[in-house]
């Protein structure tokens, strides 16, 4: 990350996975700038504005100027944000904020300038599958996870199972869909492929021996009768490596809620698991029927829409209900104002970026 000052993209947009990347390297991104040709920048002076999602091609001067006061006030703000490094994120009212990592890079790059006291509230796995040519074996993913939990425990890993397919597609496992991202993609791949899922939970199961430091949730469920399979297997899996390994932790299960049958459906989720993570960049993709990728609709993509809004809330109701923690970890907890809106709800935990965490901590 340190060659790459930084990335423009002709597709995708705010919340796509590249973006998503990028966020967490904490280079600044421009994605979806569909209307102009790349090449022609070649050997250019370019300035590539991620907070405003503009591109400069040969800025004049007085652009240039301005940019670069920018950029040494954002040094400033960055030295300013270190002094909360040691301090909790609560309101002046006293509700503390668990300000928790996304992740999903390898494990010892992220570790290493991680800004996070209260652990990883998403790993994505799927990047540890996307990057290889072939399905890794159960003890390659065991290696994998045990250094991912290692590097940060004790504090806690919630520890996303597979979720390929949409917008996040498996080489070596081609499907051609009209829709995929109404299509095979999250849970549902891995229901019909219940080796894939088994071969996963058994990896990190072992993975975790000793360190005790990791919960296990579900991507994509769209209804109850799925998190019982998904259950099903997962219990299977469990008493199998318990069988070698008695005194292995019980991790916390728990599910994303990202989709809007399950955010309906929230509060039965709630009482058959332990926690509820809102997925809020697939909540707002299908709540507004909004392409989360598509640059021409990205106008339209809103995470505060009332929608959207009501939506979450109607999800950490049922959680204070069941008394089961609610999460938020989809981009919008990273954004300083969506975020206040989200503690104002009474959202507890907020997993994000962690180049987001300390703007995030000093707005609570
Ligand atoms: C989400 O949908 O908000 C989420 C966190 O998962 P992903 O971005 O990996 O789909
Ligand atoms: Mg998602």
């Amino acid at each position: 990350s340190k060659r790459i000052a930084g990335i423009i993209s002709a597709r995708g947009s705010n919340s796509s996975h590249v973006a998503i990347l990028a966020r967490a390297m904490g280079i600044p991104a421009v994605m979806g700038a569909s209307n102009v040709s790349l090449g022609w920048m070649d050997q250019c002076e370019v300035i590539a504005d991620g907070y405003q999602g503009r591109i400069y091609v040969q800025p004049p001067a007085i652009v240039k100027t301005e940019y670069s006061r920018l950029i040494k006030e954002e040094s400033l703000l960055k030295k300013e944000l270190r002094g909360l490094r040691n301090l909790p994120a609560e309101t002046s009212d006293g509700f503390k904020v668990a300000l928790m990592v996304n992740s999903g890079l390898l494990a010892d790059e992220a570790i290493s300038h991680s800004e996070t006291e209260d652990g990883v509230g998403l790993y994505r796995t799927e990047f540890l599958f996307m990057v290889r040519e072939s399905f890794p074996s159960e003890s390659e993913q065991q290696e994998m996870y045990h250094k991912i939990l290692k590097a940060y425990a004790p504090m806690s890993v919630n520890i996303r199972t597979i979720d390929v397919g949409g917008d996040k597609p498996l080489p070596y496992l081609p499907v051609a869909e009209d829709n995929p991202s109404l299509g095979w993609r999250g849970i549902r791949v891995a229901l019909d492929h219940p080796d894939i899922l088994v071969t996963q939970i058994k990896a990190l199961l072992k993975a975790s021996l000793g360190l005790n430091n990791m919960n296990i949730m579900f991507p994509m469920l769209s209804n109850l009768d799925e998190l019982d399979e998904a259950q099903a297997l997962y219990e299977n899996a469990l008493y199998e490596v318990k069988l070698k390994h008695p005194d292995i932790a019980t991790p916390k299960v728990g599910v994303m809620i990202e989709v809007p049958s399950a955010m309906l459906l929230a509060e039965s989720f709630a009482k058959r698991v332990d926690f509820l993570s809102i997925g809020s960049n697939d909540l707002t993709q299908y709540l507004l029927a909004v392409d989360r990728n598509n640059p021409r609709v990205a106008k339209l993509y809103d995470t505060l829409n009332p929608a959207v809004l009501r939506g979450i809330k109607l999800v950490v109701d049922a959680g204070v209900k069941q008394a089961k923690p609610v999460c938020v970890c989809g981009e919008m907890a990273g954004d300083p104002i969506a975020a206040l809106l989200l503690v104002a709800m009474g959202v507890g935990s907020l997993s994000m970026a962690n180049s987001n965490i300390a703007r995030v901590k000093w707005v609570i």
